[in-house]
């Protein structure tokens, strides 16, 4: 665009706001005008950050506080977290308020009443009848709406199904009453003619429990099943229907069924209808040019409501905990620069994008109202749009000047409508906010219709990556991006024309065939054999042992860093083949394609974080004293036998076979039956890394056959094993035996099992501990060693947290692992199956079972088993005791937080654990006596990270030292100290001159 139509555009654009900014009064409370919220709470939120993020941790969970005891309690504990940063007035009180009386009666009541008056400001009712009223005196005051339905997270399909009906009976209901009042020229009628007067707002994941970009084809089915008929009865009443934007690793889904849908031949001509489009998102004005292209070949116009966003602190989270790329401008004025540029382009292409600017910022208003003057658009080809309770000065003066405002107008309990109310309320206090900088902060008008292009040169939120030199997890694929996808088919194929293949034992880099083959199966399908394995005999063990006790002494002084940069170069090679080897896990093991890849990423990340590790404690540690040094140092063991388990194919095997070899010690694999093509895989990984051959050995076979002869090998010096108890202390004893010849006592490192609890607190969010422990219970199907078997509840959220969470498991989806809407997979075989299937038989004798999955016809193609909850189950019962290692959760109530310690404590494991609450006190308590490896709070308790989430349990759960931990490698090492006497005849040389102790082992 020309400087000069610039330059017009800017002129203009001041002018338009200074004329509104003339026609407001921004005296006076205009955000919220009740006393306690406005002058006291907010004004003392945005003061403090601490102090606005306890108060709105508090209205979040007020809804769930049923007694004004329970409301007075969270209230002190909150504030008191915020401790120094509230006024004097304020600790005061709460420090004088009792526990229980009138007093805290009457605060209750007040914090009750506040709080729900000031959602009423967002929010226009709490059903239908109060919405039609909220939206009559909208009209009355010029204003038309777009109403939007306030609920829970859709996780089960019950409340998906209940989404529907309500969508239904809102367009039904609000056309019936709406339609026959008078209209109103300046909202009714555009330029081309009327306008519908009904106006909804749809968020697609509220139409499918199981909404998944990862999935989108099924995520698109199960959509269009429930939004097509919602299309069908607007386009009957003529009404608008408007998708809103979500997250935004929801964007690419929603954006493809809205014209997936739109271009059906029943809805092609339909012109009334609408998305949201978020500036924020770096790749906004792409959507944008790609929508444009499909509304021409549509042959009919949509609408599109540009807004900023309003996800901007979940999505630098977000891609801040997975390192990611951050999809959002970081500096709030290039997000508002990009509104202006998506502004010019919606209202250049108005005929196919209908312009709808959802926005309250008085220079973006202006700029789109300058830019359709000068492109000349016709009267009221688009509109402004407002959140309900938001700006409503601004709202006025836009309708004074002839512009037709929508009020997006949110209706719904007030339970489920806090979620929203703390956005709203977290958008209003933020410091990049427009309306604080505006309102509030009372900043000058010509700072604020500033053009934000002249901020280019102002730096941004700093969101570089942490040095090189840092470990860095790597980061796991983001499925709701295409290539990722398309990535991950393309390996599923390529993987399974390779099924039937042999794969030898490896013995000193000889491949070594075995006169019998053990067959891998695809758990989700019988019939196809993944790999045939060669079966180890005692003599391929005892040359193993041979080969590697053989290879120790060179590779015991190969220096560290060396064998830092051998587990550097594995960790690039499974990079490159990451979804490769994903593919093999989903087949091999039955991992979902989330959980598969999680592995991989896992593995890498064992490899970096070890070789990091050792080269941390190569360095010997130095006490030297005048004619005295001393060093402290570490040398490996010797031979390690590596017995690993099939739930973690690749991350578990090649976290312990490479803790191994970087401290020095040669290794011999011995995989499980189950999952011996991956390791098989990951030996190629390691030849091709270019380890010499006597220092790794592929030993497949049956566990009962070749397992003793490794642990009891007199030359074997360590054992690293992660599996079952039996398995583990029957190993311990092995290991413990000292057979004549054996000049060393074994070391032992086993990662057992456990019987991990979560409790959820009475004032738990219930969108997040359902999800929780659904997701901790059943996703790969219950067998990880860290899947929650018990969830104990207390017993005022009892019923409720029940019901919902049957609900949520019963909409999981129970599929083959390569199927990208798998729920729930397979189990790893028929022997696991028929085990799990004979407990739950035995258990349903004497347990109430609240819910069995009907997995039909998957039974007989695999080894499924459908998860099964058992609700009311004894804390001392078999069920609530003894690993199941399955998709089988048992639910114990519990009356206090004291009992619910009591039971999560209560057997013979310690290995994970949670706690979903609200209540600071109580998560500090939960903390201090849930004594277990790995303790979660408010989140799953699955998916421990390396580095940032060491883990490993204790009492029967485990001997070892925590996998991805500080302390891991030392289990593999031996230290030694070396002490030299340096005086000669009277005299030594000063301590930084001393020799450098010859410690080449182990650096
Ligand atoms: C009618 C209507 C419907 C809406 N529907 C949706 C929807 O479907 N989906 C949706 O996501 N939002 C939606 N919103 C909310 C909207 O995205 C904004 O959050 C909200 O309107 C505030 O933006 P503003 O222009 O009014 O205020 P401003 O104060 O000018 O802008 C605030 C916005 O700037 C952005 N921002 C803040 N800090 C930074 C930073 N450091 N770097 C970069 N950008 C930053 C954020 O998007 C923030 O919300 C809707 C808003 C309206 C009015």
């Amino acid at each position: 665009m020309a400087d000069a139509r610039f330059a017009e555009i800017e002129t203009r654009t001041r002018a338009y706001g200074r004329e509104i900014f003339a026609r407001l009064n921004r005296q006076g409370p205009l955000l919220f005008s009740p006393a306690w919220i406005d002058d006291q709470m907010m004004g003392l939120s945005m003061a403090d950050d601490a102090v606005k993020v306890q108060l709105f941790r508090f209205i979040d969970a007020l809804p769930l506080l049923k007694t004004p005891e329970s409301i007075a309690k969270h209230l002190r504990e909150y504030f008191a977290e915020a401790g120094s940063r509230l006024p004097g007035w304020m600790r005061l009180g709460l420090r004088l308020l009792p526990e229980s009386g009138p007093a805290t009666k009457a605060l209750a009541w007040l914090a009750t009443n506040n709080a729900r008056r000031l959602a009423r400001k967002f929010i226009a009712g709490s059903n239908v009848a109060e919405a039609v009223e909220a939206i009559s005196q909208l009209r009355q005051n010029n204003l038309a709406f777009t109403i939007d339905l306030l609920g829970e997270a859709t996780i089960t399909e019950a409340e998906a199904d209940a989404y529907q009906r309500q969508y239904l009976e809102l367009v039904e209901g609000m056309s019936r009453e709406v339609n026959a009042w008078p209209a109103i020229d300046l909202i009714d009628h555009d330029h081309c003619g009327p306008l519908p007067r009904v106006n909804v707002s749809v968020k697609l994941s509220s139409l499918y429990s199981q909404f998944d970009p990862m999935d989108p084809a099924g995520t698109s089915r199960s959509v269009c099943a429930r939004l097509r008929p919602i299309l069908r009865l607007a386009r009957q009443h003529r009404a608008f229907v408007n998708f809103d934007m979500e997250q935004h690793a929801f964007k690419d889904v929603t954006l493809s069924i809205f014209q997936e849908v739109l271009s059906e031949a029943e809805f092609r001509d339909w012109p009334d209808v609408g998305i949201a489009i978020q500036a924020y998102l770096v790749d906004c004005e792409r959507d944008l040019l790609m929508l444009r292209d499909w509304a021409r070949q549509r042959g009919n116009g949509v609408w599109v409501r540009l807004v900023k966003g309003a996800y901007w602190d979940y999505e630098t989270v977000i891609s801040a905990q997975n390192d990611w790329p951050v999809p959002v401008f970081t500096s709030k004025w290039q997000s508002d620069a990009n509104y202006e540029r998506c502004s010019r382009f919606l209202l250049e292409n108005f005929r196919e994008l209908r312009p709808a600017f959802g926005t309250h910022n008085i220079r973006s208003i202006a700029h789109a109202l300058a830019c359709a003057d000068l492109f000349a658009l016709p009267e009221g080809s688009y509109e402004f749009q407002m959140l309900c309770g938001m700006a409503d000065p601004v709202k006025d003066a836009l309708v004074s000047l002839g512009q037709r405002v929508r009020i997006y107008t949110p209706y719904g309990q007030l339970l489920p409508g806090m979620a929203y109310l703390v956005r709203r309320l977290l958008e209003n206090t933020s410091n990049e906010s427009f309306l604080r900088a505006s309102f509030k902060d009372q900043k000058p008008e010509d700072q604020l219709l500033m053009n934000p292009a002249s901020h280019a040169n102002d730096s941004g939120h700093d969101f570089a990556p942490r040095h090189a030199a840092e470990f860095t997890n790597e980061p796991v694929s983001d499925f709701s991006r295409e290539e990722n996808r398309r990535a991950m088919q393309d390996a599923l194929h390529q993987v399974a024309s390779q099924f039937g293949w042999q794969y030898p034992l490896i013995v000193n880099g000889q491949e070594i065939a075995t006169p019998s083959w053990l067959d891998s199966n695809n758990p989700s399908n019988w019939q196809q054999i993944v790999g045939k394995c060669a079966s180890a005999r005692r003599a391929d063990a005892e040359a193993a042992v041979a080969e590697a006790r053989e290879a120790f002494p060179a590779w015991r002084d190969t220096p560290a860093v060396e064998r830092a940069d051998f587990l550097r170069r594995t960790a690039a090679i499974m990079r490159r083949r990451r979804f490769e080897l994903s593919a093999w896990e989903v087949f091999e093991c039955g991992k979902p394609w989330r959980e598969a890849d999680a592995d991989v990423a896992e593995a890498i990340d064992f490899c970096e974080y070890y070789a990091a590790e050792m080269i941390r404690l190569s360095h010997p540690i130095k006490h030297d004293v005048p004619g005295e040094d001393n060093a402290y140092f570490y040398e490996p063991r010797g031979v390690a036998v590596i017995i690993a388990p099939w739930n973690f194919p690749l991350a578990i095997l090649c976290g312990m076979t490479s803790a191994a070899l970087v401290t020095g010690n040669p290794a011999i694999m011995k995989p499980a039956e189950q999952s011996s093509v991956v390791a098989a895989k990951l030996m190629d990984v390691f030849r091709e890394a270019g380890l010499p051959k006597g220092v790794i050995h592929y030993l497949p076979g049956v566990g009962e056959e070749i397992g003793p002869v490794l642990v009891e090998h007199p030359d074997v010096a360590l054992v690293a094993f992660t599996g079952s108890l039996n398995v583990g202390l029957s190993i311990s004893r092995q290991a413990a035996n000292t057979p004549k010849g054996q000049d060393h006592i074994k070391r032992v490192i086993a990662e057992l099992g456990g019987k991990n609890a979560i409790i959820v607190d009475a004032d738990a969010d219930l969108d997040e501990a359902v999800k929780g422990v659904a997701e901790s219970a059943f996703v790969y199907a219950g067998q990880k060693c860290s899947a929650c078997s018990r969830a104990v509840v207390l017993e005022p959220i009892y019923d409720q947290f029940l019901a919902r969470l049957v609900e949520a498991t019963r909409s999981l989806k129970v599929a083959p692992a390569d199927d990208p809407g798998c729920g729930v997979g397979p189990v790893i075989d028929r022997d696991a199956q028929q085990r799990i299937v004979a407990t739950i038989e035995r258990a349903r004798q004497d347990l109430p079972l609240a819910y069995a999955a009907d997995i039909g016809v998957l039974a007989q193609q695999g080894s499924f088993v459908g998860p099964h909850i058992f609700a009311g189950v004894s804390p001392t019962s078999p069920m609530a005791q003894e690993e199941i290692f399955g998709p089988v959760l048992a639910v114990i109530k519990a009356h206090d937080l004291e009992q619910a310690l009591e039971i999560a404590n209560g057997t013979n494991y310690a290995l994970t654990g949670g706690v979903f609450s609200r209540s600071p006190v109580n998560i500090a308590e939960v903390k201090r006596r849930f004594r277990v490896g790995n303790l979660y709070i408010n989140r799953k308790i699955t998916g421990a990270l390396v580095d940032r989430q060491p883990f490993g349990g204790f009492k029967l759960s485990g001997i070892g030292s925590k996998a991805g931990g500080p302390d891991y490698l030392l289990q593999f090492l031996l230290p030694r100290t070396i002490t030299e006497n340096t005086m000669r005849r009277g005299f030594a040389p000063m301590a930084d001159q001393s020799t450098v102790v010859d410690a080449k082992a182990g650096h």
